[in-house]
């Protein structure tokens, strides 16, 4: 059993998921298989070349966040079971938020496995009309996908638990409404880590955030995003893209287990800083008129 525990309500229920794309833009990096490998705990890596798939195991059954695009499917089914797992096992789907590059594998993986599809509420209608309503690309036939069914979703404060692992769900909007990043800690080898698996605030081409706000109240999303991310603390910084957290310059193929090269509260900050400092000069082109 896992449940999703509700900062107020304590109410046990189902649901999750979230991720991010640059439109209809794809580029090889996205669907080129990469090995699969443990990062921290009971995490490991099972997404592509640069897409992140996130496998969390638990003695109850596994949890799996975001998928790529294309036979991303077939790619993380190889990957889980290359490492000794089972698809089967597999309890709980969910996202960084509602992105094609991020979800489009949902259905099928969801097909495969039976497990539920969690997601944000904001990012529910996403999924369900694979992509549709997406305030920037629902008119955008390329960044579509396969729909899938959400069985329940979460919001800012929730846990998702199972199997004596705690997810906690912070909501970043901005990218997507429903954007959200998962926290946990995990205990290794007499260390204990703060992970984060953090949507990035990156804001894609065409997107406004004061001049006919291309949804109302983005601006402050992700001013609100910007404040919880710099107050966040992590010890290993984990991200949608594995260009966001430099997984190629602290992995590579073969490497030995070692968590300790994911340890980077610096770079997660120097990250977080950077896309805010690429949301300021947007904000003050746009209220300049310009
Ligand atoms: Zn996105």
């Amino acid at each position: 059993m896992f449940r999703i525990v509700s900062r107020a309500v304590m109410a046990l229920a189902i649901a999750a998921l979230t991720a991010l794309p640059l439109g209809a833009q794809t580029n090889d990096e996205w669907t080129r298989p990469f090995a699969p490998f443990r990062i921290v705990g009971t995490i490991y890596w099972v997404g592509s070349y640069d897409l992140s798939s996130y496998l969390i195991t638990t003695p109850a059954g596994n949890i799996l966040i975001n998928t790529g695009i294309g036979d991303t499917a077939q790619q993380i089914k190889k990957n889980v079971e290359q490492l000794g797992f089972t698809m089967s096992d597999t309890k709980i789907l969910t996202a960084t938020h509602g992105h094609f590059d991020h979800v489009a594998g949902l259905a099928e993986l969801k097909s495969m496995t039976g497990a539920r599809v969690l997601i944000a509420d904001q990012d529910r209608s996403l999924l369900e009309t694979g992509g549709k309503t997406d305030f920037a690309f629902g008119t955008s036939p390329s960044a579509q996908f396969p729909p899938v069914q959400v069985d329940g979703t979460f919001k800012e404060g929730d846990t998702i638990s199972l199997g004596g692992t705690t997810l906690t769900v912070h909501r970043h909007a901005g990218h997507t409404r429903g954007a959200t990043s998962f926290t946990t800690t995990v205990v290794e080898s007499g260390k204990t880590y703060r992970v984060g698996i953090v949507n990035m605030g990156s804001i894609n081409p065409g997107v406004r955030l004061v001049t006919r706000p291309s949804y109302p109240g983005i601006a402050d999303d992700y001013a609100k995003t910007f404040l919880a991310q710099k107050d966040l603390r992590l010890d290993i910084f984990l991200a949608s893209h594995a260009s966001q957290f430099g997984l190629h310059e602290k992995h590579a193929p073969g490497d030995a287990y070692n968590p300790e090269r994911f340890v980077d509260p610096k770079g997660y900050l120097e990250g977080v800083q950077k896309l805010e400092t690429v949301y300021l000069a947007q904000l003050a082109k746009e209220r300049g008129g310009k």
